[in-house]
């Protein structure tokens, strides 16, 4: 059998060079970075001792028992809720939006039908198929907590209007009508004990996987001769030298501080005015509390549009960048022998577990596709 060829050693290519190993491939790996793991990589501060989420948080939450269970062979999970708290206009709130967060917000003790109500009476019932980020917004929250809590943390992280967003994107936040501040509303939610790294690490620890690391790919040193196949999980519009444009994403500055004991007394702490130029606040040894640190690290987050030598993370997906991927969609169907898979490599706006899954299934598919063909 011919070598399989993967390039980038996020969860994507980590879980798909693992699965080829399992079935007697030998796999390489190549990496453009100095570390595994993408933007999950956690490492620890030499200084303070806390380990930190490098490209800011990550908290690992899933509904998919298959992709459960994968995870947990590769590293211990600790039980963690993620529970965020947001500013606005000088008060604490927590979120997602829940009773305490409308009752707080309107100076209420309303129980929970009466408060669906009151949302029911705020939120704009014209609205039928909300199609934006906006109209989402005030469909079911309303004009003063979309103002609120949506508004300008939305037009500081993307920079642009909220009329010209997908509603998809606060889809992702749920509203409550009771008190529980759970961010996510999955069935498994946990935090690596050892961090992301090492559970990527141990993933791709087999006696098939080769990994370079500090190796940017580039097509045309890639030598087809060699392989038998590429999962390519790199930016969609590099791998075709950007001969459609590029695609638009956001790009994240971190600007870090240490300080003497406890800084702001939870992980992540949004900062929902406009006025405020970051958009969150990340206090990373609240993501380990089953460690003790007597000193702390936090990362304010500040968004930007990515310039062609940032790390790219959130794909923009306007309607420019749309017709943009058409093209190269259309392009990757005329690729033999290459599979495109992955967050950058789809410019998709994916969750770990999304990842992680799709990744099973891609391989898993491609394996049984070997095999039938072989018989
Ligand atoms: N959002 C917001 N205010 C908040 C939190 C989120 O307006 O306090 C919006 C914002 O547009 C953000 C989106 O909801 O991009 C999705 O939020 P999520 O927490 O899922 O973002 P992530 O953690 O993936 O950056």
């Amino acid at each position: 059998m011919k070598r399989i060829c993967v390039i980038g050693a996020g969860f994507s290519g980590a879980v798909v060079a693992r699965e080829l190993a399992e079935t007697g491939y030998d796999v390489d790996v190549y990496e453009m970075r100095n570390h595994v793991s993408g933007n999950c990589h956690t490492e620890r501060d030499p200084e303070t001792g806390v380990m930190v989420h490098k490209y800011g948080p990550h908290i690992f939450h899933t509904d998919n028992e298959v992709v459960w269970s994968y995870i947990n062979k590769y590293g211990e999970f600790v039980p963690y809720v993620n529970r965020v708290k947001a500013q606005v206009n000088g008060q604490v709130y927590t979120l997602p939006i829940n009773l305490l967060t409308i009752n707080q917000f309107f100076k209420k003790n309303l129980r929970p039908p009466e408060a669906q109500k009151l949302i029911a009476d705020l939120g704009d019932q014209s609205i039928i198929n909300p199609s934006s980020f906006e109209e989402q917004a005030l469909k079911f929250l309303g004009n003063d907590l979309y103002k609120a809590f949506f508004r300008g943390y939305t037009l500081k992280q993307w920079e642009v209007d909220p009329k010209d967003l997908p509603a998809s994107i606060l889809k992702r936040l749920p509203v409550r009508f009771n008190y529980d501040d759970n961010y996510f509303a999955h069935k498994y939610q946990g935090m690596p004990k050892d961090g992301y790294t090492s559970i990527v690490n141990n993933i791709l620890n087999h006696p098939k996987i080769s990994v370079f690391l500090n190796s940017k790919y580039s097509k045309n040193d890639y030598n087809k001769d060699n392989y038998q196949h590429l999962f390519y999980t790199g930016p969609l519009d590099s791998y075709f030298d950007f001969r459609y444009g590029r695609l638009a994403y956001r790009t994240l500055d971190f600007k870090s501080e240490r300080h003497e004991g406890d800084y702001q007394g939870c992980a992540v702490m949004n900062y929902c005015d406009q006025n405020v130029p970051y958009t969150r606040i990340t206090e990373h040894k609240y993501f380990s509390p089953w460690e003790n640190h007597s000193n702390t690290i936090i990362f304010k987050e500040y968004s930007r549009s990515c310039g062609e030598n940032d790390i790219p993370y959130y794909p923009i997906r306007l309607l420019d960048d749309q017709v943009i991927l058409k093209k190269y969609e259309d392009a990757v169907k005329q690729e033999k022998n290459v599979t495109f898979l992955g967050r950058l490599a789809t410019y998709r706006y994916l969750d770990m577990d999304v990842t992680i899954g799709e990744a099973l299934d891609i391989v898993n598919k491609f394996i049984e596709l070997k095999k039938r063909i072989s018989i």
